[in-house]
């Protein structure tokens, strides 16, 4: 059975390509998704929807800044483009990159749906089996790329808003369209969560199109996304003359070294699921001085938020004693953080009949457990079910044979894009 609204979105489907290999062509990271940011705005702006964008729809402290540098350079490539507005641009100036759009019907439902924006820091193959590469819409910022799908999410959620701004008729209460930065690093959600805007959600919807399953699978609900802490430290030595005077310095990088040992054993304490990993490791100026400054980036997952902390203080614990052994200041600071979650069951369970009436997949996956990644989406999830709403998390299968999630030639099936917003444009119109 194709509904009629299928039909809608595989008409769209064209627009849904365009947006997504326009997204593709300029890939941006966490927070510095000006120019997606601005081209989403003035998209929902032109379908009538209400949008809060900038420092205005930020409500608490931005994590995981990227440098200076970083912001003012992807804002240059954001100014230079032709087919964006100036003023809506002006507003995403120093990082402020989230962008929501509101539908106001009614009072109830309130019903919230998150898409995410950002890219990764990953060079782009340039294969001649790498489709974007081939059709030239491959990354044109250079060391950049959309090597997780949000390029596709960004382009379904505009399918989506259409789709709404069309069809206003069969709309009730309020929708909240959020495109959030800063998925990757965690906390583009937690700086935008405590605005008023997600007071008295009744429910929430997220959702990842996943390269690594198959296009005939819909996974309906997830369950126990890790927690994720991530977190940089900095050692201080003191630099000396290597061969004069090496008595006179403090080598910073034998507290580093330690502590990479150190923690890799610490794994073997903890439950076989809770994932550790250095991730880079920054030291030294030169070859003939003592070593005065050590940087390690770290990030500790695990499937409770409880067993996460307890990884996290045991892995600070580590690191603070053997700094102060070498007698070596450290200092540690949390850059992101995600909780776990859990689908709310019964909204699982509506969306699993919605996407099971569609006969659109062959395998619809009821409910999936023990996820080996991270959502920042989760602090949605926790958030509107805390006050009492019902939240859900789904996946689309979307293999093309490409690489999979941040490889140089990850790629997504396409043709899951109208799908996906079909899906969308089914849970806006169902009713509780
Ligand atoms: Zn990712
Ligand atoms: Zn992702």
């Amino acid at each position: 059975m194709i509904s009629i609204l299928s039909k809608y979105f595989q008409d769209l489907q064209q627009d849904m390509v365009h947006w997504r290999r326009l997204f593709h062509q300029y890939p941006e990271p966490a927070w510095c998704e000006f120019g997606t940011a601005t081209y989403v705005a003035q998209s929902l702006k032109e379908w009538g929807f209400k949008v809060y964008m900038g420092q205005e729809l930020i409500a608490d402290k931005r994590m995981n800044l990227p440098t200076q540098e970083n912001l003012d350079t992807f804002y240059y490539q954001a100014s230079e483009r032709l087919d964006l507005d100036k003023t809506l641009l002006e507003k995403t100036k120093g990082g402020y990159t989230a962008v929501a759009g509101v539908l106001e019907i009614g009072d109830a439902p309130v019903k919230v749906f998150r898409v995410d924006m950002d890219a990764l820091p990953i060079n782009e193959s340039q294969s001649a089996e790498h489709l974007p590469f081939v059709k030239k819409f491959a990354s044109a910022h250079d060391g950049y790329m959309h090597a997780c799908g949000h390029d596709a999410h960004t382009a379904i959620g505009l399918g989506l808003a259409k789709y709404l701004s069309e069809h206003k008729e069969k709309l009730a209460g309020k929708i909240i369209l959020m495109f959030q930065p800063a998925e990757e690093g965690l906390g583009g959600m937690a700086a935008v969560v405590k605005h008023p805007l997600f007071k008295n959600i009744d429910e929430a919807y997220g959702f990842h199109v996943w390269a690594n399953r198959m296009p005939s699978e819909f996974i309906c609900g997830t369950f126990g996304q890790l927690a994720s802490k991530k977190f940089d430290v900095q050692i201080t030595g003191k630099a000396s003359h290597a061969a004069l005077a090496p008595e006179k310095g403090i080598n910073a990088l034998l507290p580093a070294a330690e502590i990479i040992l150190s923690l890799e054993k610490l794994k073997a304490q903890f439950p076989s699921h809770i994932r550790l990993n250095i991730g880079q490791v920054q030291a030294g100026t030169a070859r003939n001085i003592i070593c005065p400054e050590a940087h390690l980036k770290i990030e500790t997952r695990a499937g409770d938020t409880i067993t996460r902390d307890e990884l996290y203080t045991t892995a600070i614990e580590t690191i603070e004693t053997i700094s102060k052994k070498h007698a070596c200041p450290c200092e540690i600071n949390l850059v992101g953080e995600a909780e776990s979650a859990a689908s709310s069951k019964d909204l699982a369970q509506r969306v699993y009949h919605i996407v099971k009436g569609t006969e659109i997949f062959s395998n619809c996956i009821e409910s999936e457990l023990h996820n080996t990644y991270s959502e920042d989406y989760c602090t949605l999830m926790n958030h509107v079910q805390k006050s009492g709403g019902k939240a859900v998390f789904m996946g689309i299968g979307a293999s093309n044979e490409a690489g999979t999630h941040h490889q140089t030639d990850f790629d997504i099936n396409e043709e899951q894009m109208w799908k996906m917003a079909g899906i969308l444009a089914e849970l806006c119109i169902s009713k509780s």
